[in-house]
């Protein structure tokens, strides 16, 4: 009697290694995005540095050219449909496709929803998502054809999943993210696309220090109570998650082979959030 032996055979479509892949950054000139641009571009990939400001993103570059990596600076306002759209031609025309978007750039504002103002909650919706729409929709066209593929990671946050006070429009767009994810790895799969959100808890970047002394004023707290008692409370061991992990998440998930991850979320908040 013979056994029929099963033998697991990876898909070849979408390896591990990033050696020249392009790799498109938004908000790549600070933080989050900065550090995710460089694990990628010290991993072999080409790592496109978007952010609003031609300057900050090129001195980005350069440091990561520095370093012997390869880099590219753009001028790209997520929210900008021209700007976006002739971005990603620009990334096509140079490097010849997007294999990995990661949607980053983002903002915040810190208010009580009945002090909210409408531009405000309108502007965080523009950034955070017409921004995330408007980059995936004109790197999909690039990763369809010739069904050549590709990973999308949203940057989320903890706020995909939880609510905090004063956050209205983030913890909503945020939210949002998640929506968007899960239907791009729908529409995606045949065209060997993935899509998924990585889901940070606070991190100390330019964002974060912004909002210590915004939510200290706003509930008449010390900027240290915000930090320990609203931010950190409820992680496992009372630290800030850093930038390089999350960017070493980015990494896993852009690098995976298959579809056996996408439309997921991964929290990377030292478990402050355990979904
Ligand atoms: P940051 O302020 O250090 O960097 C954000 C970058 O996005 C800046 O370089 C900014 O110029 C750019 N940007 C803003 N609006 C833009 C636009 N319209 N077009 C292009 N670029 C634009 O902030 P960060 O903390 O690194 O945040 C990056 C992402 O991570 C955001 O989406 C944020 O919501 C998310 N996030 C941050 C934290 C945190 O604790 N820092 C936690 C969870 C999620």
């Amino acid at each position: 009697m013979h056994t029929k032996v099963l033998v697991y055979k990876p898909k070849e479509s979408y390896g591990r290694g990033m050696d020249n892949k392009v790799v498109l950054v938004t908000g790549a000139a600070s933080g989050i995005g900065r550090k995710i641009a460089e694990v990628f571009a010290q991993n072999g990939a080409i790592a496109v540095i978007a952010d609003l400001d031609l300057s900050k993103a090129s001195a980005t570059a350069d440091e990561i050219r520095s370093q012997g990596y390869k880099a590219m600076p753009i001028a790209m306002n997520v929210a900008d449909e021209a700007q976006v759209d002739r971005g990603v031609g620009q990334i096509i025309q140079e490097h010849g496709a997007v294999d990995v978007l990661v949607s980053c750039a983002g903002i915040q504002h810190i208010a009580p929803i009945d002090q909210l103002q409408l531009a405000d909650w309108k502007k965080m919706m523009t950034v955070h998502l017409d921004g995330a729409f408007l980059t995936t929709r004109a790197c999909l066209r690039s990763m369809y054809a010739g069904r050549r593929g590709g990973s999308i990671i949203y940057i989320g946050s903890v706020h995909s999943k939880e609510a905090s006070v004063l956050k209205a429009p983030y913890v909503t767009a945020k939210h949002g993210l998640v929506g968007l994810c899960k239907v791009v790895a729908k529409e995606g799969a045949s065209h060997n696309v993935r899509a998924n959100v990585v889901c940070p808890g606070f991190v100390r970047t330019p964002l974060v220090d912004q909002q210590i002394p915004e939510q200290a004023k706003s509930l008449g707290i010390s900027e240290e109570r915000v930090i320990k008692e609203i931010m950190l409370k409820e992680t496992v061991d009372g630290e800030f998650t850093s930038t390089a992990e999350v960017a070493d998440a980015v990494f896993f998930l852009a690098s995976f082979k298959g579809n056996a991850l996408t439309g997921q979320s991964l929290i990377v908040s030292h478990g402050w959030c355990m979904q």
